[in-house]
């Protein structure tokens, strides 16, 4: 089996050696200390290839950064699977008794490279597991839940999170505007403003496919699946007061606290469990199921426990293995398909799209995103090419030798919904009985919180208010109203007294 040291030590270049070095065309480098000048005074010759050929590729070490998630540290891992789920999946890497060798990525949503950890945010999850059946992706976040509902205003959103075009800082006051302006935030924000907004660390954090997804078994029966990833090194977090201090000592501490618990040998384990919706259900459930700013209640869908991950290996190359990791949701394999999650299909769509443009064309040829499963493709060139097919074999579908001519519906990535041969359509989620945008917040604020969090998620809000217009202050108390009246009140009193 290929272990999640092999994936770790993939590309490492065991040639490099602490003596003399070469040029990137392997030529011995006469001098790393002195330029060749027009005599000791004189100005710098345009022919010092070395020296031309160190700046320029300085120049281009930077990629773009991700719009989203940019800040962020992994690790690789492996996936077991102690507990039979074969029944709802027939996908290898949930078999019984399976060990999957994977890479583990954490973040930030809104900051930018080098913000700061400790940021009152959501915190990415994304997992990519090396499977015998190609590489399966996970993207999800430490929130079973997420701020809108339709991919079209994700652009919107992040927009509304990132920076003013003209001062180039961050603006509370057009983060409430949008979130106001969008009631099915208020679970997220919710959360959000919650003890759960900073954790303390990305070891002490759940995560969550939030997304609904569907699994598939050997008999070809569907049913959906939500997945949770709970933290055996339990559920912390800091306060504002907290957060301020360490950010003003470490912007890395999360990134930093990584690395140094796998360093010795703490490695981070996070079980695997998944809520289980027959495929029918779906239909009558009282929340829609595929409303990703709802959960499926645990007590209609209890968590049912599949077998645990651990992070045991540290990148060797931060750039290389993370930085450049590519992560997709359209990265399915067989037994594992999509759901009529519209955030889930924007995100299969501009994922992907992403890393071509971030990494290239061959994202997939680097070491960190190549497949253990082999590669068989038409696909063929573009920028940095590093794999290419045997040149015996045909290089375009439909051809007399029968290369790809098979016509598998095994692709991992079928079974939409729309199979009811639906009309292509625009327009809201079909409301289910129980569905409002601000039900399953006040819930969480009523039934899931205690008295001293809740105290603490009024102080959060009213704090993270700081610098709104009067407009946006009044329909932030409509809103945390409609999630809860106590709440609304609450925050109108804090917010005013913080005013004072
Ligand atoms: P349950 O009582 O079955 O579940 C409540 C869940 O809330 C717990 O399992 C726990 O999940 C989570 N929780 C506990 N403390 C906090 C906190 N401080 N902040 C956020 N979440 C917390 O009820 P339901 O499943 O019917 O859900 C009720 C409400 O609980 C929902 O509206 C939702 O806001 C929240 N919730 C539900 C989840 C779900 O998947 N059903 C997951 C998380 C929250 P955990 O195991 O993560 O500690």
């Amino acid at each position: 089996m290929t272990s999640s040291k092999d994936i770790a030590n993939k590309g490492l270049d065991t040639g490099t050696s602490n003596g003399d070095t070469t040029r990137l065309n392997g030529a011995p480098v006469p001098s790393e200390q002195h330029s060749v000048t027009t005599g000791p005074q004189g100005g710098i010759n345009l022919h010092d290839m070395h020296l031309t050929e160190k700046l320029a590729h300085f120049n281009r070490e930077r990629i773009p950064e991700r719009v989203v998630h940019a800040k962020g540290g992994g690790a690789f891992g492996e996936l077991t699977i102690t507990e039979d789920v074969s029944k709802y999946t027939k996908a290898g890497l949930f078999q019984p008794g399976t060990k999957t060798p994977m890479l583990a990525r954490f973040s930030t949503v809104a900051g930018e490279q080098g913000s700061p950890d400790g940021w009152r945010d959501v915190r990415g999850f994304s997992l990519k597991f090396y499977t015998e059946e190609g590489n399966y992706d996970l993207v999800g976040n430490n929130t079973p839940v997420f701020f809108i509902r339709d991919g079209i205003k994700f652009p919107d959103f992040i927009h509304s999170q990132k920076r003013l075009p003209d001062t180039g800082l961050r603006d509370a006051n057009m983060q409430w505007d949008f979130w106001t302006e969008s009631p099915e935030s208020a679970h997220q924000v919710t959360y959000l403003m919650g003890d759960r907004g900073i954790p303390k660390t990305w070891r002490n954090m759940d995560g969550f496919s939030s997304h609904t997804y569907q699994w598939i078994n050997a008999e070809g029966e569907r049913f959906w699946v939500q997945y949770h990833f709970k933290t055996r090194q339990g559920w912390e977090f800091l306060t504002d007061a907290e957060a301020e201090e360490l950010v003003g000592q470490n912007t890395d501490h999360s990134r930093q606290d990584l690395f140094e618990a796998i360093e010795r040998g703490d490695y981070p384990t996070w079980d695997v469990k998944v809520q289980i919706m027959p495929f029918d259900e779906a239909e009558d459930y009282r929340f829609n199921p595929f409303d990703i700013t709802k959960v499926w209640s645990q007590k209609d869908y209890p968590l049912i426990p599949v077998g645990h991950f651990t992070l045991n290996e540290n990148p060797r190359n931060f750039f290389a293995q993370i930085e450049q990791a590519a992560f997709a949701p359209s990265n399915l394999v067989p037994g594992i398909g999509f759901s009529p999650d519209k955030m889930l299909l924007a995100r299969a769509f501009s994922y992907a799209d992403a890393h071509r443009h971030r990494v290239g064309a061959n994202a997939e040829h680097l070491p960190v995103n190549s497949p253990i499963k082999q590669v068989n493709t038409f696909s063929q060139d573009g920028a940095a090419a590093y794999r290419f097919a045997d040149p015996s074999l045909p290089v375009h579908g439909s051809n007399i030798a029968g290369r790809g001519s098979q016509e598998s519906l095994d692709g991992g990535d079928l079974g939409l919904w729309a199979a009811k041969g639906e009309e292509p359509f625009r327009g809201a989620y079909i409301h289910h009985s129980e569905d409002d945008d601000f039900g399953q917040a006040g819930t969480l604020v009523r039934e899931v919180l205690d008295d001293e969090a809740r105290d603490r998620l009024a102080g959060n809000i009213a704090r993270a208010m700081d610098g709104v217009s009067p407009e946006v202050e009044e329909k932030c108390y409509i809103y945390w109203t409609n999630v809860d009246e106590w709440l609304g009140s609450e925050v109108k009193k804090r917010f005013q007294e913080n005013k004072a």
